[in-house]
């Protein structure tokens, strides 16, 4: 392609890819996924325990009786029977709800995509915790969304915060549309919002007439037996609930949903239409025979431990290297630890040393719309064994140490 055509083409972006652009990081991940560097960067989910042989003979068996049906397409709701099972894993969390107000999505991170296409014009401000999930940012910014940030502390989203924010947002006559909450095992803090703190906040939401969007993949992946009741158990008219299959079982299916109220659900079936026609049948099926076949409780409580030793292997070895003044969260279940680096020191700068020395983390600053998170990082512990982890914490802490000395 020549030069001149190139320019061509950047003069005909629409506005929104703005806000897309290739990142610096990006390209030092690809260093990062080599053997030998340790990445606390990625969240993959840790899959080797998935019973894979009977799985293949399974999934071979529903394509010979049910092959035609897998192969062709379908509901752009999604399937029923899937709907349904769906409504029962949430119901662990004590939400009520029917299957006729699910929508099956490409994973939740269509769903995100969805609700901000149906609720975001330009310029409209969604509110979201300090930090947040990056996945997130980056689809309210391609809809031109202005993210601001609520602080969060070791309990999640503080409320008197969200209070001044939107009192700040309306003084300014800025119109708020939604409130972006991770309340379970956050990420990126690692933190959980806490009991107290959920039904004043989706108050607040309710009296301010904000849409509270809450986003909860890893709710049911806690490491000390509790299920935290979510915030749709408690709000059906305000809520939306954004569920996923990517922590729980595989994230390869790129099976996730909304819990909508009733209303809301019809605008996001026609927009899932419009993005894909309908979910993957073939990807639903094969958790729907999942769901209904397997002991799928079970296979999510062997997630738990091996997350859960990870997550102290990690913790344990930040205590005994990292350098004094260095804090972090300490997750009661998930994928991930926020590290707080004392003041000076600059994260996204240190990555290319921290990837010579063969360990790799997120930079805080990728988690906030508005550039901070310096000091920051995300370290995830799902994938790499304990082993490992311990090793990456230890060549993490050294770069840090040398910087220190500089
Ligand atoms: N929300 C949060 C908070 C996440 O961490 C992720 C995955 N990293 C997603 C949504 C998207 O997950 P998926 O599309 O795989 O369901």
């Amino acid at each position: 392609m020549t030069g001149n055509s190139l320019d061509h083409h950047l003069q005909r972006y629409a506005q929104r890819t703005s806000s897309m652009k290739a990142s610096a990081i990006r390209a030092l991940f690809s260093v990062a996924n080599r053997p030998e560097v340790v990445s606390l960067a990625g969240g993959m989910p840790f899959l080797q325990s998935l019973p894979l042989e009977a799985l293949a003979a399974d999934t071979a068996a529903m394509i010979a009786e049910q092959g035609l049906v897998a192969f062709q397409y379908g509901s752009g709701q999604g399937i029923l029977e899937l709907r349904e099972q769906i409504c029962e894993v949430m119901a662990l969390e004590g939400i009520r709800a029917h299957p006729d107000d699910v929508v099956v999505t490409v994973g939740s991170q269509m769903a995100l995509d969805l609700t901000t296409r149906i609720f975001i014009d330009p310029g409209d401000v969604i509110l979201a915790e300090a930090p947040s999930y990056v996945g997130a940012l980056t689809t309210f910014a391609s809809y031109q969304a202005d993210v601001v940030h609520v602080a969060s502390d070791e309990n999640g989203l503080v409320p008197s915060a969200l209070v001044v924010a939107i009192e700040a947002c309306r003084a300014a006559k800025r119109r708020i549309k939604m409130l972006y909450v991770i309340p379970n095992y956050h990420n990126p803090a690692g933190t959980t919002l806490s009991a107290e703190r959920r039904p004043i906040i989706a108050q607040i939401c309710r009296d301010a007439d904000i849409t509270l969007l809450e986003d909860n993949p890893y709710g049911l992946l806690g490491f000390d037996d509790t299920v935290h009741r979510a915030i749709r158990a408690d709000d059906a008219d305000n809520v939306v609930y954004l569920g996923s299959f990517s922590k729980t079982f595989a994230p390869g299916l790129r099976v996730g949903w909304v819990l909508a109220p009733h209303a809301v659900r019809e605008k996001l079936v026609m927009a899932n239409e419009s993005a894909t026609l309908n979910p993957p049948v073939f990807n639903q099926m094969l958790i729907s025979m999942y769901l209904a076949k397997y002991d799928w409780q079970s296979q999510i409580k062997a997630y738990q431990v091996t997350y859960a030793e990870r997550r102290d292997a990690m913790l344990g070895a930040l205590e005994t290297m990292m350098p004094a003044g260095t804090t972090w969260t300490v997750p009661t279940g998930g994928f991930y630890v926020w590290v707080t680096l004392p003041e000076g020191f600059d994260t996204a700068a240190m990555l290319p040393r921290a990837v010579s020395a063969r360990v790799a983390y997120v930079p805080g600053t990728a988690f906030y719309a508005d550039g901070f998170g310096s000091r920051q990082m995300r370290l995830s512990y799902c994938f790499p064994t304990a082993d490992r982890i311990v090793e990456g914490v230890r060549r993490l802490a050294g770069v840090v140490n040398g910087e220190l000395e500089v």
